[in-house]
C-alpha cells in the first residue's frame, strides 16, 4: 500500500463533448506513463511514436479509474483519473463518477469560453460539491481569449475564479504560459511532444499584463483567510508564494473559489503544470466529509466512516464492466484495507462476495495488488453480484453507504426474442446490461411473452438495443419506444374505504380499512421523516385494536402494490401520502390476503375520489443553431408544446434552452437536422413531471385500455 492518503488524489475531467477531454486525458497519460520512452521518442519518428501512442491509449481513456503516477517536487503523488462522460444525455455516468471523485477539472473551449452545456455539467458538480480548477484549452486556436473566457466563468457559472496562470500569446502565437505565483514564464518544447519544459524571464511586453493580473491573484487569495487579508492590507510584499497556494487550497477545498489554468493540450502546453495544480489544490481523500451510510440491520441508524485504514473496510461500487477475463468492479475504498481472497458483504442484497483479485489500473498495464486501503481506487475481480451504487463491507461491520439516486427511466421499448435460443441469451445478456449500467430497467411480462426495457432516453435505448443486437448478438424484434408516464392525485381526499368479503362454503375472507390520500412529495417525506419508497408514504394512524397489528403490513403491501401498477392507466401512481385511519375485522375469516385486498380497494377508492392526472416527462433541451434556421426551429418547437426558457447569441449561433414533452421529441435530432441544412444540434436530458393536457391524458387512458 505505502502511500500515504496526503499523497492520492481521486478527480475526475468535467467536460462537454469537444472541449477536449479526451484530449487533455491523453496528454496526463501520455507524461505521466511509466511506460512511455520519451526518449524513443526524441529519435526521428516522434510523431508516428506519438499517434500509435494515442490510438492504444484510445482504450485506456475509456477505462473507469485509471491511476497515474505524478512526482512533484520530489514526492510521488498517485493522480486517480476518473472517467466523465460528456455527453448529458448520459447524465447518470455523470453522476456516478461525481460521486466517488474528490476533486475535478473543469476543461472549456479556450474561444467560445462557457459553453451551454459546460453550466450543465458545471451545475452537476456544483450538487455534488466537487472541488474544482478551470482548465482554460485550446488557447492555440484562432480567436481565443484568455480573459473573455475567464470573465465567462465568473458571469454565467456564478464562479469565483482566479487566475494563477497568463498565456504567452495566443492562437498560432501561443508559445508558452506564465505562473503567476512565482512569475515565471514556462515554454514547451515541441520536439519532445512539451515533455521538456524550460524556464524563463516573463517576456517584457507582457510584463505588465502579468503584473495586473498577479495583483488581482494576491488580493483574491487574501479575501480567503482573514490572517492573509490582514497581512496583505499592511504590506502586500510579505506575501510568499506559499502563502498565496495554502489560501487558494483552503479556498478550493471550501468551495469558494476556482484557480484558473490556461494552455493547449492539443499543443501540449501547460499539461504538466496543471498536474500541479491538481497536487497543490484540489483535495486528498481525507480532505473530503466523511462517508455517510446507514446500518442494513436498522436502517434509522445512521452511520459514518473515517477516510482511514484503521476503520472497518467499506467501499462504493461505481462501475462493472463485463470482460471476458471476469467482470472488472471498479470501487472506490472509503474506509479499511480489503486484502486479495478476502470474504465481503453487499449489504444492499445480502450476497457475500470474494475480492478473489485487486488490480491498479494503469494506463497500459493492470498492476496485481495484495492489498488496498482507504481513499484508494482499485478494480476488482471476483465479484458476482453487486452493481453499480451498491456498498460492499466487512461482514462484521455492515454498512450501507449512501446510493447513488438514479432517474426514473421515461421511456421504455418492447422486445421480444427470435428463438429459444435467443432467448436465453436474452435473459443473460440483460443481466449483464443492467450491471454495467444501474439507469437501464427491464421486466419481463408473463402475459404477453414480452420483455420491456426501460430507459432514460430514445438515444440510451437504442445504444441499448445496439449493445444487444450487435455485440452480443441476440436475435429480437424491437417495438417502438414509449413514454412512461406516472400517475398522481389532484387533491386530497378522506374517508376512503375498502372492504373485502367473500364467502366460500367454509371459512370466509374478511378485511375492510379506511384511508386518507393527499398529494405528497419527497422533500415533505424528508421533512417529515418519512420512508417514501416508490415515492409512496404511509402512516398508520390505527390505534386501540380496530385492525390486529399484524395485519397493517399487509395493507401497506396492498396499497404499495397497487400504486406500483397503477390505477387508471397502468402508470405508477407516484406523490402520495396514505393515512390508515380506521378499519373492521373478523376474528376467523380475517387473512393477510383479506387486508392485501382491502389495502388494493381502498386506495382505488381514494384515487377516484381525489381525482388522478397523469403526469409526463418533460425534457431540458438545449439547441445550437445558426441564426438562419431560428425562425423554423423555435416555430417548430411550439408545433411540440415546447416552452422556450432561454435563448442567447453565440457569434452567430443562437442557444435556445427548452422544456419540451418527451412524447413530442421521438426522431428530433433527424427533424432537427431537416429544419438547419444539417448545421443544428442538441442535446437533452430528463427535468421532471409534469400534468399532461387533459385532451391527451384521455387519450393515453383510452390506449393503456384497449
Ligand atoms: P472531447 O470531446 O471533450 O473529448 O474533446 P476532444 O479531446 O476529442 O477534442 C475535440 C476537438 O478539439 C478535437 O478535434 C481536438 O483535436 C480539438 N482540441 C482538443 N484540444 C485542443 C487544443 O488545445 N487546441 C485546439 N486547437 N484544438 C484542440
Amino acid at each position: 500500500m505505502g502511500t500515504d492518503l496526503s499523497q492520492i488524489r481521486n478527480i475526475g475531467i468535467a467536460a462537454h463533448i469537444d472541449a477536449g477531454k479526451t484530449t487533455v486525458t491523453e496528454r496526463i497519460l501520455f507524461y505521466t506513463g511509466k511506460n512511455y520512452k520519451l526518449g524513443e521518442v526524441h529519435e526521428g519518428t516522434a510523431t508516428m511514436d506519438f499517434l500509435q501512442e494515442e490510438q492504444e491509449r484510445g482504450i485506456t481513456i475509456q477505462s473507469a479509474a485509471t491511476t497515474c503516477p505524478w512526482t512533484k517536487d520530489g514526492v510521488e503523488y498517485k493522480i486517480n483519473l476518473i472517467d466523465t462522460p460528456g455527453h448529458v444525455d448520459f447524465t447518470i455516468e455523470v453522476e456516478r463518477s461525481l460521486r466517488v471523485l474528490d476533486g475535478a477539472v473543469a476543461v472549456f473551449d479556450g474561444k467560445e469560453g462557457v459553453e451551454a452545456q459546460s453550466e450543465t455539467v458545471w451545475r452537476q458538480a456544483d450538487r455534488y460539491k466537487v472541488p474544482r480548477l478551470c482548465f482554460i484549452n485550446k488557447m492555440d486556436k484562432l480567436g481565443a481569449d484568455f480573459e473573455f473566457s475567464f470573465r465567462s466563468i465568473r458571469k454565467r457559472l456564478g464562479a469565483n475564479p482566479i487566475a494563477v496562470q497568463y498565456p504567452i500569446g495566443f492562437g498560432n502565437e501561443l508559445e508558452g504560459i506564465i505562473d503567476l505565483l512565482g512569475m515565471r514564464a514556462y515554454y514547451f518544447d515541441s520536439d519532445s511532444q512539451g515533455a521538456v519544459v524550460t524556464e524563463k524571464d516573463i517576456p517584457a511586453h507582457l510584463a505588465e499584463k502579468a503584473a495586473e493580473w498577479r495583483h488581482e491573484l494576491v488580493e483574491k487569495a487574501a479575501e480567503l483567510d482573514d490572517n492573509l487579508m490582514e497581512r496583505y492590507l499592511e504590506d502586500e510584499s510579505t506575501i510568499t508564494i506559499d502563502d498565496i497556494k495554502k489560501a487558494l487550497r483552503k479556498g478550493t477545498i471550501a468551495l469558494q473559489c476556482n484557480p484558473v489554468f490556461c494552455g493547449s493540450a492539443l499543443k501540449n502546453i501547460g499539461v504538466q503544470r496543471l498536474l500541479d495544480g491538481v497536487i497543490d489544490y484540489l483535495p486528498n481523500p481525507t480532505q473530503v466529509p466523511e462517508v455517510q451510510g446507514t446500518n442494513p440491520r436498522d436502517k434509522e441508524q445512521k452511520l459514518s466512516r473515517k477516510h482511514s485504514n484503521t476503520e472497518p473496510f467499506s467501499a462504493l461500487v461505481f462501475k462493472v464492466v463485463s470482460d471476458t477475463h471476469g467482470d472488472l468492479t471498479y470501487v472506490r475504498v472509503y474506509s479499511g484495507v480489503l486484502k486479495k481472497g478476502t470474504r465481503l458483504l453487499n449489504p444492499v442484497n445480502g450476497k457475500r462476495e470474494i475480492a478473489s483479485r485487486i488490480f491498479e489500473m494503469h494506463a497500459k498495464e493492470r498492476v496485481p495488488l495484495d492489498e488496498v486501503g482507504a481513499g484508494n481506487i482499485v478494480a476488482v475481480v471476483g465479484i458476482k453480484d453487486s452493481i453499480t451504487g451498491d456498498t460492499l463491507c466487512d461482514s462484521d461491520h455492515p454498512i450501507v453507504l449512501e446510493r447513488m439516486d438514479f432517474p426514473e427511466p421515461v421511456i421504455s421499448m418492447s422486445i421480444e426474442p427470435n428463438t429459444a435460443d435467443d432467448k436465453r441469451k436474452l435473459s443473460e445478456a440483460l443481466v449483464t446490461i443492467r450491471r454495467e449500467d444501474p439507469s437501464f430497467r427491464s421486466e419481463y411480462n408473463e402475459e404477453t411473452g414480452q420483455t420491456i426495457i426501460s430507459g432514460m432516453g430514445e438515444l440510451h435505448l437504442e445504444i441499448i438495443k445496439n449493445k444487444l443486437v450487435r455485440d452480443m448478438k441476440v436475435g429480437v424484434q424491437v417495438g417502438q419506444p414509449r413514454v412512461s408516464y406516472r400517475e398522481a392525485i389532484a387533491g386530497p381526499a378522506t374517508g376512503c374505504r375498502g372492504t373485502f368479503k367473500k364467502q366460500t362454503g367454509g371459512r370466509g375472507q374478511f378485511g375492510d380499512c379506511t384511508i386518507n390520500i393527499e398529494p405528497y412529495t419527497k422533500e415533505q417525506a424528508e421533512a417529515d421523516g418519512l420512508k417514501f419508497n416508490d415515492n409512496v408514504a404511509f402512516v398508520n394512524e390505527v390505534v386501540g385494536g380496530a385492525i390486529p397489528k399484524e395485519f397493517i403490513p399487509s395493507i401497506e403491501y396492498g396499497i404499495r402494490m397497487t400504486a406500483k401498477s397503477g390505477v387508471s392507466a397502468g402508470y405508477p401512481l407516484i406523490d402520495i401520502k396514505v393515512t390508515l385511519t380506521d378499519g373492521k375485522y373478523h376474528e376467523v375469516d380475517s387473512s393477510q390476503v383479506a387486508f392485501e385486498q382491502a389495502g388494493r380497494l381502498a386506495l382505488i377508492e381514494a384515487v377516484h375520489k381525489a381525482r388522478s392526472i397523469l403526469l409526463e416527462p418533460i425534457m431540458k433541451v438545449v439547441i445550437l443553431t445558426p441564426e438562419d434556421y431560428f425562425g423554423n426551429v423555435t416555430g417548430d418547437l411550439a408545433s411540440r408544446r415546447g416552452m422556450i426558457l432561454e435563448q442567447e447569441d453565440r457569434s452567430g449561433i443562437k442557444v435556445i434552452t427548452a422544456e419540451v414533452p418527451l412524447s413530442e421529441m421521438f426522431g428530433y435530432t433527424t427533424v432537427l437536422r431537416g429544419l438547419s441544412q444539417g448545421r443544428a444540434s442538441n442535446s437533452m436530458e430528463f427535468a421532471k413531471y409534469a400534468p399532461m393536457p387533459m385532451n391527451l391524458q384521455k387519450e393515453v387512458i383510452a390506449a393503456s385500455a384497449s
